[in-house]
């Protein structure tokens, strides 16, 4: 067993042991006398340099560093020469002209039995310089991105503190000029109540399991109220620990208001507003699940105006519509919340009536609605008076399909239109 363990006192580094830290070590170690003179150099020197020792014996060592840094590195040799180690960052010249950039630290040789001088220590700064310049791109790339895009890009941590607001919080939720202030509010302060287990089983999950999250919410904006805001979050990891999360927030009301303005297109008449075939048709399946599980009858009617070709070519194409147009309010404003009116096209309208359970209560909404019907119409070029025929079916069967009704209802209407228009039949289906 070795002695020195023994005893609790480590074994002294043999002359050989320092000779091989200095000769094999991955820094560039090159020794000085009191001139600055190089006398002895490593391995990793002659790397860096690109010349061997030999070639440097005897020459100063500020051969080698830049005219811009000669000054600084005199000075800091003379300081080490009295005692003082300092490090500091010289440019060096290799020997292919090229310029390396070194962290450099002179250390006084305390004990040496060939001459009094230093150690110079060096340090290949490109890697640093390298990384460092990337991390500053970086920062300042995110600082571009950050402070230039509409979007609005947020930090917050797992704690749910806001790290980093970026300045299109102003024009996007109309904060103040001071967006920073904002940082030091509470978790989602401007997150409509709605949306708040959403986000934060969004923002958990992605802490958590490091998952990614696309989210649309309501948010407050200060003068416009809640604004439709697409948010996106995506945690960042460093070494498997949570960093942060980068949520990016759009205002997307333009495009929600576009798409319910589509939905509402694709669901309803242009020139009356009334639900189109389309909604009458998802309707109706509705209304017939209704009458298969509870049991609910209803009543589908059919209107058709008459002769309605004739105030088209008597009055004109505008006419007509306005004509139409009329007919629709009327018939709507009898309906109301008893049922669902819709234009299937032309001048034929459909009506669904919720709860009818009689032939009577068709006949005395029919009846309100003929009464409406006769009344003139004033179009910009006359007085129109107009009719409508009816056919009218009372859904009772269970388990049939749309179109089990709507044909009913068609033949109820075609017998009226056979039978001289102006009236209506109803029958059972
Ligand atoms: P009937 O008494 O048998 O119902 O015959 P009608 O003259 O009313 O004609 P019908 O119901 O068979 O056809 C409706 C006409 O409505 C056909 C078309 O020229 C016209 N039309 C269809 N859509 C529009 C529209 O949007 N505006 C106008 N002004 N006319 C339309
Ligand atoms: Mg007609």
């Amino acid at each position: 067993m070795n002695q020195s363990l023994n005893n609790g006192n480590l074994a002294k580094p043999s002359k050989i042991d320092y000779k091989s830290l200095f000769k094999l070590n991955t820094d560039g170690i090159v020794t000085l006398n009191i001139h600055g003179n190089i006398y002895d150099g490593n391995i990793a020197v002659e790397k860096l340099s690109g010349r061997t020792i030999q070639e440097m014996i005897h020459t100063s060592f500020l051969d080698y560093v830049v005219e811009e840094d000669k000054k600084d590195a005199y000075e800091c040799f003379k300081l080490a020469i009295n005692g003082t180690s300092k490090e500091s960052k010289f440019v060096f010249i290799h020997k292919s002209g090229e310029l390396i950039p070194c962290v450099v630290k002179f250390i006084p040789m305390v004990e040496t039995n060939i001459e009094k001088g230093l150690f110079l220590v060096i340090k290949d700064a490109r890697v640093f310089d390298y990384l460092s310049t990337k991390y500053r791109e970086s920062q300042l790339n995110f600082k571009i991105i950050a402070e230039n895009v509409q979007d609005v890009i947020i930090l917050m941590d797992d704690q749910k503190n806001y790290l980093y607001i970026s300045p299109s919080s102003e024009v996007m939720f109309g904060y103040d000029s001071n967006h920073n202030n904002h940082v030091k509010r509470e978790p989602y302060f401007n997150i409509h109540p709605d949306y708040l287990e959403l986000i934060d089983q969004s923002f958990n999950n992605a802490i958590d399991n490091g998952i990614p999250f696309s989210i649309t919410l309501k948010a407050l904006h200060m003068t416009k109220g809640w604004i439709w805001t697409q948010l996106t979050g995506t945690p960042v990891f460093d070494k498997d620990k949570f960093k942060h999360i980068v949520l990016v927030a759009r205002d997307i009301t333009l495009q929600k208001e576009n798409e319910e303005k589509l939905t509402y297109l694709a669901f309803h008449d242009s020139l009356t507003g009334l639900p189109n075939r389309r909604f009458f048709e998802i309707r109706l399946r509705e209304t017939i699940e209704k009458l298969n599980v509870e049991g609910e009858t209803f009543s589908l009617l059919l209107f058709d105006i008459d002769n309605f070709k004739e105030i088209n070519d008597s009055w004109g194409h505008e006419a007509g519509d306005q004509v139409i147009q009329e007919f629709a309010k009327r018939i709507q404003g009898i309906v109301a919340d008893d049922g669902v009116v819709a234009r299937l096209g032309g001048d034929e309208f459909v009506v669904i009536l919720y709860h009818i359970q009689s032939e009577n209560e068709v006949e005395k909404f029919i009846a309100k609605i003929q009464q409406e019907t006769i009344k003139k119409i004033v179009t910009d070029k006359t007085e129109i008076t107009m009719t409508s025929s009816i056919g009218a079916t009372i859904c009772t069967t269970k388990n049939k399909d749309e179109s089990y009704f709507i044909n009913s209802a068609d033949v109820a209407l075609y017998n009226v239109k056979e039978k001289g228009k102006n009236r209506y039949h109803i029958n059972f289906s």
